[in-house]
């Protein structure tokens, strides 16, 4: 007998119960000797597993891939995807979804495997994944959940005990990534490519139910889905646009349903304030800069409209204005999520004409005096702007008088307004070079002190305590640029 019941695996399969076409049904590909490197508590109890059981052999086995829990269904998940713009079918190629646990608050959330072996989708990849990767994927989707933003959760990050061929031998390791879903804009293209209207509107159904269920019986559900879609999207973006996160690979197959932010690989948080900001080594064109984030997810969403045209009206001409209209409301709608958090983030309640020319002041500013976005930020909730480099040049100073008389047109008192700061503005993120540091610790010295406290320290964003003071600091100069690498 195995520890499964105890461990509190509750799992139901609805995605393995659509139409076949929709993904293959997978065997383990069983790894050496797995080893637990690191658990996230928290989250096994919210999903209502039992932390010591999972760290059993058994529990770590399940973790691996070696062991289907009881009622688990493994499958390879089929999608396609704009990559960099160009069309391409995909699909779980290293991950392995084992099933939908159901917590015990009835909630329902994808259990996957990332790095779990080759698959049907494979192509001419190992199916395999290395620790190092993994452990960044880890720290940056907490970091994200702790700072309010949608995203894949991560549960833990198993060694497998063997090496993977990269451009050196690295140490092999899965992660288990907890999803709302899988489905993404690329699951969408899948269907609408090589399947019939009758199983995207499965899809589209499926999705509904999954995620919007407001919506089940309302008038036109497929344009209520694609509205859905945009305005979750529209928000998710706004958010990462406010914390300084470049996605690095915003390709459609990365873009989910949910409108959780998913797939962390060339990923980044921006030190210095720059639109131009790139940091994946393949992205050599900037298509996904920081800058254009906005408009890549609005380019996305064009695609997922185009899918769902055979749903949205029986005529096609009929159908393409409806998706038109809907997707020609993206941009306002990033716009105003935008501009309401920027507020937040200068303590501002109200709303006035002029407070979008405001901001896009102190960001020019920060942009020709190379200020650190987040700091900058910091430095005005907690009025130190001595450590920035905005400090007593002429355009600041002249834009502090306005935004302090911008304050003052608000009925709110000034505490009240810095307390929203304090509540908007982080004190740390996941700062490069501190993940790096973490991350060197933990896969060439096997010392993992070093991320938990970087993990502690991320948990907290907001909280301005005095041992974050270090963590706040930013990197030393270097003449190289910081690099992100795709997929490895
Ligand atoms: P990503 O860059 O992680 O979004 O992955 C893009 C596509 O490549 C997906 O279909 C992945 O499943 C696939 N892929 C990435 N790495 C591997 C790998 N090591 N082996 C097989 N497929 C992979
Ligand atoms: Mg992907």
């Amino acid at each position: 007998m195995t520890n499964q019941n105890q461990t509190g695996w509750n799992f139901d399969n609805s995605y393995a119960r659509l139409p076949k076409s929709f993904f293959t049904s997978q065997n383990q590909n069983p790894v050496r000797s797995p080893n637990l490197i690191i658990l996230n508590g928290l989250l096994a109890k919210s999903l209502g597993l039992n932390v010591e059981e999972l760290q059993t052999v058994e529990g770590v086995e399940v973790l691996a891939g070696n062991r289907i829990p009881k009622g688990g269904c493994p499958i390879a998940q089929a999608y396609a995807g704009h990559q960099f713009g160009h069309f391409t079918m995909l699909g779980d190629g290293r991950a392995l979804l084992l099933g939908e646990q159901i917590t015990p608050q009835g909630d329902r959330y994808d259990i996957q495997l990332k790095g779990s072996g080759r698959t049907h989708y494979s192509r001419g990849g190992d199916g395999r994944a290395a620790l190092g990767p993994m452990l960044r994927e880890y720290i940056v989707s907490e970091a994200m959940d702790a700072l309010g933003i949608p995203t894949t959760r991560s549960l833990a990050v198993v060694e497998t005990g063997e090496k993977i061929a990269r451009e050196t031998y690295l140490p092999g390791a899965i992660l288990t990534r907890v999803a709302a879903s899988h489905i993404r804009v690329g699951t969408f293209q899948y269907v609408a490519k090589w399947g019939t209207v009758e199983e995207l509107r499965i899809l589209a159904d499926y999705a509904i139910k999954r995620h919007y269920q407001e919506i089940e019986n309302g008038e036109n559900r497929y344009l209520s889905l694609l509205q859905e879609v945009i305005n979750r999207q529209a928000a998710l973006v706004a958010k990462w646009q406010l914390v300084g996160f470049i996605h690095g690979v915003m390709n459609t197959d990365n873009m989910t349903i949910s409108g959780e932010t998913i797939d962390y690989g060339p990923c980044a948080f921006m030190d210095t304030y720059d639109p131009e900001t790139v940091f994946s080594s393949i992205d050599v064109q900037g298509r996904y800069a920081y800058g254009n984030q906005p408009y890549i997810a609005g380019w996305n969403l064009a695609r997922f409209a185009e899918t769902l045209l055979p749903l949205l009206h029986d005529d096609e001409k009929e159908a393409v204005e409806i998706a038109q209209d809907a997707i020609s409301g993206y941009m306002n709608k990033y716009q105003k999520n935008w501009l309401e958090g920027m507020r937040a983030k200068l303590g501002i309640f109200n709303e006035e004409k002029e407070d979008a020319a405001l901001v896009e002041e102190l960001h020019n500013i920060m942009l020709k005096y190379r200020a650190d976005y987040t700091n900058t930020f910091r430095g005005l909730t907690f009025d130190k702007m001595e450590d920035t480099p905005l400090y007593g040049t002429p355009e600041f100073t002249k834009w502090h008088e306005l935004w302090q008389a911008r304050l003052g047109r608000q009925d709110e008192s000034k505490e009240s307004s810095l307390e929203l700061m304090r509540n908007t503005n982080p004190a740390v993120i996941p700062r490069n070079h501190r993940v790096e540091e973490a991350l060197e610790a933990a896969v060439n010295e096997g010392d993992l002190s070093v991320i938990k406290k970087l993990l502690n320290v991320l948990s907290k964003p907001f909280e301005h305590s005095p041992e974050q003071e270090e963590y706040c600091k930013l990197p030393a100069p270097s003449n190289l640029p910081y690099r992100t690498f795709c997929g490895t």
